[in-house]
């Protein structure tokens, strides 16, 4: 496994960072989880978009355009021959001192990993809790940028772990709900689907767009709106989108069953179209 860093290809064991990296050192860094998907890499442009819009909003200078950017994700995949990957781009504030001012990184750190990986929660139903730990509200980190710090998505995950079910929800600073640890959440009542909108403390999710747009394709109605716990509890459909989990039902949340534990009629249908346009929907690795 060969993995690209800061302008090289290298193994995997020789694939190392300083200690001083800030991205480390204080979280100060950004990254993209992205899926290839039979030799296509899909919505690279709208993931590399995404990454320089977080780089700018943290004032990230990356020394390269995002046509070189896209070559070293391409690369990547290629060089390690996968047609399906999980792939991880990272670029931190680069090394420096062990205060944290960024003045002191003049290069920032950037590297790729391509892996084989399956979808991260499983493909059957899931079983979620609400976290107690809230979504960064806007005014403090907002959830939009893709930045290294996770620390408040993996305690929820642990307080999902200890729950034993396979996800947690996590609510907004004004008890919404916002999403999961690492996706995005649907739910479907009386053949409406609903999202949490952009502006609040959610991560504009590829997948999500993507569903978005499968929905008022197929003509299935679907509205961006703040949702609250009950919705998700008395829903007919519930299920969360992400690279890395894609597309996957919610069979119960909080102890409350949705759909009998049973896959229903529109997220059948989404996650059908979705698998047969994701292969398609992207920048092609092999020619
Ligand atoms: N929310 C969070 C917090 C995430 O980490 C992710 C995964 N990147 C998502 C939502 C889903 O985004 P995407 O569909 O672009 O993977």
């Amino acid at each position: 496994m060969k993995i690209y860093l800061n302008g090289e290809f290298v193994e995997k064991e020789d694939a190392k960072i300083s200690v001083y990296d800030h991205g480390l050192l204080y979280g100060d860094g950004i990254f993209e989880g992205i899926r290839a998907y039979d030799g296509v890499v899909f919505k690279l442009k709208e993931h590399i978009d995404r990454l320089y819009d977080s780089a700018k909003s943290i004032t990230l200078e990356i020394p390269m355009t995002k046509e070189e950017m896209e070559k070293v994700v391409v690369d990547t995949v290629k060089i390690n021959n996968l047609k399906d990957a999980y792939i991880r781009l990272v670029i931190t504030r680069g090394v420096g001192d062990l205060g944290l001012d960024p003045r002191k990184c003049p290069k920032p750190t950037i590297f790729c990993i391509a892996e084989p990986m399956n979808p991260l929660l499983g493909e059957d139903g899931i079983k979620v809790i609400t976290s107690s730990v809230r979504r960064l509200p806007v005014d403090v980190l907002n959830p939009a940028v893709k930045s290294l710090n996770y620390l408040n998505s993996i305690l929820a995950k642990i307080q999902a772990n200890y729950a034993g079910v396979h996800e947690a929800f996590l609510l907004d600073s004004e008890g919404y709900v916002a999403e999961g640890t690492g996706d995005n959440i649907f739910v479907v009542k009386n053949g409406l689907i609903k999202t949490p909108p952009v502006s609040s403390s959610v991560l504009r999710g590829i997948t999500r767009d993507t569903v978005i747009e499968l929905a008022k394709e197929l003509d299935i109605p679907i509205v961006e709106e703040r949702l609250t716990l009950h919705e998700l509890y008395v829903a007919d459909e519930l299920f969360i989108t992400g690279t890395a989990a894609e597309l996957v039902p919610v069979v119960e949340i909080d102890g409350r069953v949705i759909n009998h534990g049973e896959l229903g009629e529109i997220t059948k249908k989404l996650s059908e179209e979705f698998k047969k346009i994701r292969k398609v929907m992207g920048t092609k690795v092999y020619e």
